[in-house]
């Protein structure tokens, strides 16, 4: 009898019974936004961000209206200009060149290993030849590269650092949260990230002024000094006026549905890890399926699964694509020719310069992707390995025989 999954790979747990209450009191006081506050009262939002700067050891955190906003917010308090050069890694999601160009910057790609994280000696010789001095890197899919030597290169070259953690909420590197490697860390709270407010997003940094502008430009007017997790009003002296109001508030009814979930996450990611080794566990030894490896300094969250089929060519891709999505199991293919869904790669960005990527279009052309939501049971997963496992191994024979 062929196995077949059932379960839907974008059905996410339900919100929290205490994130319903917490929500719905908010509700019922009719104070949705952050700056309507009644007397002596610590709103939603502002709590969220104390909750989250404690969690990530940062001094200051700022609440936004998604991980995009975060991303163009945080470069554009970083000081980029319109026409300036953004390094990025190649291998990311569409929301991270579209903060680059939104605040009219280009981006320029940086190569990506087969461990699916930024290339540094390419990052080092596109620093050379674009003279860029800032990196967006993007933890795509939460694989976190050697953050020490990330951090000396970019330290060794001027560059400053700010990290895209989408994919790396609750992770961590050599036991330091992902965030905090550089002036500031991105994080998103959307659906299909580690904790879920349907839309938002959180800024983090220790830096004073850089945060003053950030908040300044999210759309705080002048009420900068309702952030009890943002510096401290000296901190705003020029901030207030050279920066304009990009209204990308994140509202109370959002943060009240967060706030319990962050104490959740040391648990989410341990159910995902779990999750992540039954499945790579069934790939593993699988013949022409590689695994990614990762680094013990690496506290990933493994929310997602990424594997590659070196040589097989688009055709046969394809093919075991649909043949696992006959099957009930939905595979994301980087290297498609067209964008779809999520997935898009370099070249369809056209509103950035055609780049050279040779490596990271190797790399892409025969990764795919998988999402593990955690209402995935364990026997889901080991379902979900028997289904690729099975269908690599049948695609592999009739490509031998050439049917
Ligand atoms: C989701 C995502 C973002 C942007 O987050 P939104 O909240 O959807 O705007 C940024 N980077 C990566 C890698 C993402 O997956």
């Amino acid at each position: 009898m062929t196995e077949r999954f059932t379960g839907s790979f974008t059905q996410q747990e339900p919100i929290p019974d205490d994130a319903i209450a917490a929500a719905v009191a908010v509700m019922r006081s009719g104070r949705l936004h952050r700056y309507n506050t009644a007397p002596g009262e610590s709103p939603e939002a502002a709590l969220l961000e104390q909750d989250f700067a404690r969690l990530t050891g940062a001094r200051h955190c700022l609440a936004v209206a998604s991980g995009g906003q975060a991303l163009a917010i945080a470069l554009r308090a970083a000081g980029v200009r319109p026409g300036e050069r953004v390094l990025t890694n190649a291998f990311t999601l569409a929301p991270v060149p579209g903060a680059i160009a939104a605040v009219g910057a280009v981006p320029v790609f940086v190569e990506v290993t087969e461990r699916l994280v930024i290339d540094l000696a390419d990052l080092e010789e596109r620093i050379a030849t674009t003279g860029a001095k800032l990196l967006l890197l993007s933890l795509m899919r939460g694989h976190i590269g050697d953050m020490a030597a990330l951090r000396r290169l970019c330290d060794d070259e001027g560059v400053t650092l700010i990290e895209d953690c989408a994919h790396t909420m609750g992770a961590r590197w050599d036991g330091r949260p992902s965030g905090r490697f550089g002036l500031a860390g991105c994080f998103s709270t959307q659906t299909y990230k580690h904790a879920n407010s349907g839309e938002g997003g959180l800024i983090v940094s220790d830096d004073d002024a850089f945060m003053a502008r950030a908040t300044v430009l999210s759309g705080s007017y002048m009420f900068y000094d309702r952030h009890p997790a943002g510096p401290g009003p000296d901190a705003y002296a020029a901030a207030r006026y050279e920066m304009p109001n990009c209204s990308a508030r994140m509202d109370n009814l959002r943060a009240a549905l967060l706030r319990p979930q962050l104490a959740l996450l040391a648990d989410r990611a341990q159910r995902w890890n779990e999750r992540y080794r039954i499945v790579e566990d069934g790939l593993r030894d699988v013949p022409g399926l590689a695994t990614v490896p990762r680094d013990p300094r690496e506290g990933f969250v493994g929310s997602s699964i990424q594997f590659r089929l070196p040589g097989r060519d688009a055709a046969s891709i394809a093919d075991l694509v649909a043949r696992c999505a006959a099957r009930g199991v939905e595979l994301k293919w980087f290297g498609a020719a067209e964008p779809a869904g999520f997935t898009s790669r370099h070249e369809s960005w056209r509103y950035a310069p055609p780049q050279r990527l040779p490596r990271t279009d190797r790399v892409l052309a025969t990764l795919l992707d998988m999402r593990l939501p955690l209402t995935f049971s364990l026997d889901d997963c080991r379902l979900i390995a028997r289904i690729i496992a099975g269908e690599v191994a049948s695609n592999r024979a009739a490509r031998r025989l050439g049917v």
